[in-house]
């Protein structure tokens, strides 16, 4: 694990007071508002559950985390429909040249995961 990402990483919440993650070590279980939208969710009135941090374009970027379990939809949604959300949010988190599913949806910028679009970072 690097620096920075030893910098971001704090489960715990001890050094920034919310649980913290480097971009790509969030566990599954939480989304951003944009990804619950996607999933046809909303918090829901739960409080900010973690945060990202990374180092992005002008700085340090954070986006906050809710709890995919405490969501609630945002209209209710027929078991057709959440399968076919289900479906699509795999697909956007599925390479399509390793086919790993990932825990991060795949850059559109890139086309591929990070790990097929850096591999010198696979190693470090
Ligand atoms: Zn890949």
């Amino acid at each position: 694990m690097s620096r920075i990402r030893a910098v971001f990483h704090d489960p715990d919440g001890s050094r920034y007071g919310i649980p913290t993650f480097w971009w790509r070590g969030a566990p599954p279980g939480y989304a951003t508002r944009r990804q619950l939208r996607a999933a046809g969710l909303r918090p829901g009135g739960q409080p900010i559950a973690a945060q990202v941090l990374w180092r992005g374009v002008g700085g340090i970027r954070t986006a906050y985390l809710y709890r995919v379990d405490l969501a609630r939809p945002k209209r209710t949604a027929t078991p057709a429909q959440l399968r076919a959300i289900r479906a699509a949010l795999t697909a956007r988190r599925t390479c399509r040249v390793c086919g790993v599913v990932r825990p991060y949806c795949i850059p559109r910028s890139l086309g591929e995961c990070l790990d097929c679009a850096y591999p010198q970072e696979v190693a470090a």
